[in-house]
């Protein structure tokens, strides 16, 4: 019964994730992520420390009463005040730690020995037994402690009734090999669960919890998105795929959810996700190059070891230089567009042209490139003279536009909301005689971070029944809404 040992995760994203720097959580935040977690199947959820601050008090009451089915969980240390604040916050279960280290023996009760830290866990697990608390009682810096001195601390908390075991490798210094023969040892001198606990400090947080399942743990500690203090925790997301696709070890997370959870946790603490992190990164399922996409197209197998859709993504296609007719065939069909030999020419080539400036180009640019070049008119009916925009404090935001429609000049101006939309107005009354022309959508996105960030502006435009997509692209949002908008009438006119 080695492989395909039921494992118990322990997600600690709101109490060691919490504790990256410059993450702090409100009550709400914390509620919304423990209902995400829990409906992600994690066993347990440690919901912060109860006697760190009224938040955290807080958060725990407040979680523990949601009727979730996951164990809530109080981080604490081997001192009766955090006990009595876990139980009151209404905690199912506290995460109590000793150190066991000498360093953190020496820097947490200097003057203590080794046989007092003994004594006080004992006195600490039996006065949360008395107070109706699940305890697993944690090592704190295992790996850098004497293996020895670790056995006897564990033999000392189960007599005094501890209902399981962790070994923290609180600094990450944790190799695979000695993660695996140690939980060998504790695995077969102890009758109770033994968890893991990894910390990335040397990127080995995932082989390393994964090692020391296969000595024998049968629980492991993560975060979601591996945040943390310092490089982080165990990715929780990572391990568990690693977990069921490499060694046949079962969890109950739906993995379907791992995504949206993932998401949410990157939204509310405002750690961003790295692009090119495992599972759930935003490269972590997109193709550039022409030969990857047109094998993939014909099995998702030859390039991906899983599909997207088992941990609730979709693939991307990024084209660019890499561009292959391949990839704009599938993407034309899903549209259900048809290209002539000329228009697939040009749509490569525009493909090609984003690309080499160094911008990423993706699904929804190449659907507006082919969109704009099944629809195009060679020759360009409305073209801009001249624009400009008047916007402050005290002043009604105002535009002026100069066009040539078909070789006369028009002049118009126009007031608005904003600039953007004062521009828009200043040019929809100048197109007014050519039908009625309507803005149907209008869409912004800022390609990267930044004040001076590319603006990729979308909007969609009718003229009677007829509706077409077109783009502009700029620094300057009001040129880049004044050039989509443009390009949507040269289709229309
Ligand atoms: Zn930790």
């Amino acid at each position: 019964m080695a492989r395909m040992r039921r494992i118990k995760v322990f997600d600690t994203t709101l109490r060691d994730g919490e504790q990256t720097p410059g993450v702090s959580l409100t009550v709400e935040q914390k509620l919304m992520i423990a209902t995400a977690l829990d409906k992600l199947g994690v066993d347990m959820i440690e919901a912060g420390t109860a006697i760190a601050s009224e938040g955290d008090f807080n958060s725990i009451k407040e979680i523990s009463n949601a009727g979730l089915k996951a164990e809530i969980c109080s981080f604490g240390r081997i001192k009766r005040e955090d006990i009595d604040f876990a139980a009151e916050a209404g905690a199912d279960s506290i995460f109590m730690v000793a150190p066991s280290s000498d360093i953190h023996i020496n820097s947490k009760f200097p003057g203590k020995k080794r046989e007092n830290v003994i004594e006080m866990s004992v006195d600490a697990v039996e006065y949360a037994k008395e107070r109706g608390l699940i305890v697993e009682f944690g090592a704190e810096d295992a790996s850098r402690a004497d293996l020895e001195f670790i056995t006897k601390l564990f033999k000392a908390a189960m007599e005094a009734k501890a209902d399981r075991l962790t070994y923290a490798d609180t600094v990450g210094v944790l190799i695979p090999e000695r993660a695996e023969e140690v939980m060998r040892k504790l695995s077969s001198t102890f009758n109770v669960p033994i968890a893991i606990h990894c910390h990335d400090d040397f990127g080995l947080a995932t082989a390393n919890t994964i090692y020391a399942l296969k000595g024998g743990a049968r629980e492991f500690h993560a975060t979601i998105n591996g945040i943390g203090e310092r490089a982080g925790n165990a990715a929780l997301e990572e391990t568990v795929m690693a977990l069921e696709f490499h060694y046949g070890f079962k969890t109950k997370i739906e993995k379907q959810r791992i995504y949206d959870t993932s998401k949410l946790v990157e939204k509310l603490t405002r750690i961003v996700i790295p692009k090119n992190k495992p599972i759930v990164g935003e490269y972590a399922f997109t193709h550039e190059s022409g030969i990857h996409t047109s094998a993939i197209m014909k099995d998702s197998s030859t390039y991906e070891p899983i599909t997207p859709e088992m941990v609730g993504r979709t693939r991307q296609l990024v084209l660019g230089k890499h561009a292959g007719k391949a990839s704009i065939k599938e993407i034309m069909r899903r549209l259900g567009y048809k290209a002539n030999n000329e228009q697939m020419k040009e749509i490569l080539a525009r493909v090609k042209e984003i690309g080499d400036k160094g911008k990423v180009v993706t699904d929804a640019d190449v659907k507006t490139i082919i969109e704009t070049v099944l629809q195009i008119k060679m020759e360009k009916k409305v073209r801009l003279e001249d624009v400009s925009v008047v916007s402050g404090m005290n002043i009604m935001p105002t535009a002026s536009v100069k066009l040539r429609i078909n070789g006369n000049e028009i002049v118009e101006a126009a007031t608005g909301l904003g600039p953007v939309d004062a521009a828009i107005n200043a040019i929809k009354k100048a197109v007014s005689e050519f039908g009625d022309i309507k803005l149907v959508s209008y869409h912004v996105d800022a390609i990267t971070g930044g004040t001076d960030a590319l603006v990729d502006v979308i909007v969609q435009v009718s003229k009677g029944d007829k509706i077409v997509t077109a783009r502009g692209a700029r620094t300057d949002i009001i040129m880049a809404s004044v050039e989509a908008l443009l390009e949507g009438l040269n289709m229309l006119i």
